[in-house]
């Protein structure tokens, strides 16, 4: 399965089983006790050989034509092993020898056996072949012993049976690994993301995982409360369920405190040390799994009464690392989406406050606002009004009827208006009949159709400034509360924007703190450059190399000069929407800048990261293919990984850019790896 790298590398092919030195050694060993030369063979190839055979030796280098050493050997040995038994037999040379062959999931290995020779009668006949050939003389030193053809198949079966026998161990863990693998292909990113929602159902498949993966256990998936201090159980299952479901840890146990130290699993036979004074007294020995959120054990896998074997507790390792990035991962998500988020308000606020700073003319401004605001309450009527400190009187910036003609600049005395007594009370005033209200009393002009109205302040830098009246409701009807309040709040907005140059800057400063392109909406080169810390700091704890992809749109800028920068942008939005969609959830796109964009592979080694490069580029080329008819665009990309080819960010960036440059230098269209 591609998006999960995790490196267990329990896999071997049987060959390099056989070879690998635990089993050379013990061949060798073998060899000396049974006396015959013992050598390991794959297809056509010899793996391991315990020591050179004397005889045979002589003979081979000799070349000599009545024997054809060493290929009649080989032949006999290739038409013996056909039958699936131990074959004995003597070579040319009359040479004893034995060979069987050992198959273990599609894979054949040859064992072979040889030393000396069955009789004398061989041994004579082998002399005569050397001294007829004038081959230097056999050396005394050579301890000589027979072994007839009977002791010698003898010896080959006592051979395959230990040998057959320690492979049992290797068929256990081959068993095991399918198993895991089996697991983990039902456990991607898509199912995890899924359950991440639901921590209940997750955990539930956590320790269903634990059952598939080794049958009948008692198990708990703990989890901490960050209240209360302690690690709880979620979910429990096996013999022991009902036990573990009251199992209540303190952050300062010293077996998590262990965890904390050594940041990998701990086992022990004190499970009654757990809690003490219950069931537990009887449970043989137990494994706790911690999974780390960052520097914090979130959950704990807890194994009871049954010993794990190395191998075990290698994939419940890889197990263990593979639900602990996954957390992770859908941590960062989760923060990175909050960060989109506030980019999104940013987005809003920077539009607004653009949109007033492009009304640079305070008149259009007031217009705007009293426009603005007679379709918020549905009514006809309105005028705005700024104090003047100096005479003390309202001046009419701006005002809206529709029976009237635009009159000059009005002025009213504060004392004597309305709007003067709102200043001076310094509230908004909600008046439903101008002629009964005592703050207002007075009659109705003939130039208002309803006797009712709305005063609010207009306050910029939190100095009350000026008034906004606004009256006669289309359908003729009073004003509501409801109404001053909505204008009210519509007012304070605009003051808001109409503070621009405050607001300006804060979003100025706003932006710094983005993390999204403005122009595809996915992440630019800051984030990147801290999720790529990131993954430095990951792989120093896990050590999961990672793959970083940077790409390159071929000769763009001729694009951009046949079809226009509009165009040229629509395909740089285009092509990040390829990005997002074509790669996997783990992955990070991001847009380096122009026409580059990069990708972060996370716990990716090279081999998949150039699959997953490659199968990239295919998408891209399709895509590309379908869009874009008029002119053939293609795509540069440059692949390195960390920490094979760099040691920081500065030089993964440095490396990567150098692989894409050697793809631009080779024609273009094309992946280059270091
Ligand atoms: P090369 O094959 O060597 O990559 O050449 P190129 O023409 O693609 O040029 P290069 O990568 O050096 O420069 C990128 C060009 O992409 C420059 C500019 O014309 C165009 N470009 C960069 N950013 C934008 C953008 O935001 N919108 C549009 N429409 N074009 C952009
Ligand atoms: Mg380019």
């Amino acid at each position: 399965m591609l998006n999960i790298s995790i490196t267990i590398m329990i896999t071997k092919t049987l060959s390099q089983f056989l070879s690998s030195k635990e089993w050379t050694d013990y061949l060798t060993v073998l060899s000396k006790t049974i006396n015959f030369n013992l050598y390991v063979c794959g297809d056509n190839e010899e793996l391991f050989f315990t020591k050179e055979n004397p005889f045979c030796k002589l003979i081979e280098s000799a070349k000599i034509d009545s024997v054809r050493c060493p290929d009649s050997c080989k032949k006999i040995m290739a038409e013996s092993l056909q039958t699936e038994e131990i074959s004995v037999f003597k070579c040319d040379a009359g040479i004893i020898n034995f060979a069987f062959s050992i198959e273990r999931f599609g894979e054949k290995v040859y064992i072979g056996g040889r030393e000396g020779f069955a009789s004398y009668e061989d041994l004579h006949k082998y002399l005569k072949l050397v001294k007829a050939n004038n081959l230097s003389p056999v050396p005394s030193a050579i301890a000589l012993h027979f072994t007839g053809e009977d002791h010698a198949k003898t010896i080959a079966q006592y051979v395959f049976l230990t040998i057959n026998r320690l492979l049992l161990n290797y068929d256990e863990r081959y068993r095991l690994e399918e198993k895991f693998f089996r697991v983990m292909s039902l456990f991607d990113s898509d199912t995890f993301k899924t359950l991440s929602r639901n921590p209940e159902l997750l955990h539930r498949y956590i320790l269903d995982t634990v059952e598939f993966i080794f049958g009948n256990t008692s198990a708990t998936l703990m989890v901490f409360n960050s209240d209360s201090l302690t690690y709880n159980n979620s979910y429990s299952i096996g013999k022991l369920k009902d036990a573990l479901a009251e199992l209540r840890l303190n952050a300062g146990n010293p077996f998590i405190q262990e965890m904390y130290h050594t940041k990998s699993y701990i086992s022990s036979v004190n499970a009654e040390k757990l809690i003490p004074e219950t069931s537990f007294k009887e449970v043989a020995n137990f494994y706790f799994f911690p999974i780390f959120f960052g520097d914090t054990i979130g959950k704990i896998i807890g194994i009871f009464d049954r010993l794990l074997s190395k191998e075990d507790l290698k994939i419940m390792s890889a197990f263990r690392d593979y639900l602990q990035l996954h957390s992770e991962n859908q941590n960062l998500r989760f923060s990175a989406k909050k960060f989109k988020e506030a980019d999104e308000r940013l987005a809003y606020f920077a539009d607004f406050s653009n949109s007033i700073i492009s009304v640079l003319n305070k008149e259009k401004l007031f217009n705007v606002l009293i426009e603005k605001s007679l379709q918020l309450l549905n009514a006809e009527k309105a005028s705005l009004m700024l104090l003047d400190k100096e005479t003390s009187e309202l001046v009419v910036e701006a005002q809206k009827s529709p029976d009237e003609a635009v009159q000059e600049r009005m002025r009213l005395k504060k004392e004597e208006s309305i709007a003067g007594i709102v200043l001076d009370r310094g509230e908004p005033l909600l008046v439903n009949d101008i002629e009964k209200d005592p703050r207002v009393k007075r009659e109705n002009r003939p130039r208002y159709k309803t006797k009712s109205f709305i005063t609010i302040l207009i306050r910029i830098d939190d100095r009350v400034t000026g008034v906004l009246n606004v009256s006669d409701k289309i359908k003729g009807d009073a004003f509501t509360e409801e109404d001053l309040k909505l204008l009210q709040s519509f007012v304070n907005n605009a003051a808001i924007a109409i503070e621009r140059s405050l607001l300006y800057r804060q979003s100025e400063e706003l932006k710094q703190l983005s993390i999204t392109d403005p122009l595809t909406g996915i992440y630019n080169r800051r984030y990147l450059n801290t999720r790529l810390t990131e993954e430095i700091t990951r792989y120093n704890r896990y050590k999961h190399p990672f793959s970083f992809m940077m790409l390159d749109l071929d000769k763009f800028k001729e694009y951009n000069d046949t079809f226009g920068h509009i165009t040229g942008d629509r395909l740089i939005k285009a092509l990040a929407i390829i990005m997002e969609k074509s790669l996997r959830n783990v992955d990070i796109a991001a847009r380096f800048g122009g026409d580059e964009f990069v990708a972060i592979f996370p716990q990716t080694a090279k081999p998949d990261a150039i699959h997953i490069t490659n199968r990239l580029k295919e998408k891209i080329d399709k895509a590309l293919q379908q869009e874009l008819l008029e002119m053939p665009l293609t795509v540069s990309m440059g692949l390195a990984t960390y920490p094979d080819d760099a040691s920081s960010v500065g030089e993964l960036l440095e490396k990567t850019d150098q692989a894409l440059y050697l793809a631009k230098r080779g024609g273009g269209n094309k992946v280059v790896y270091l």
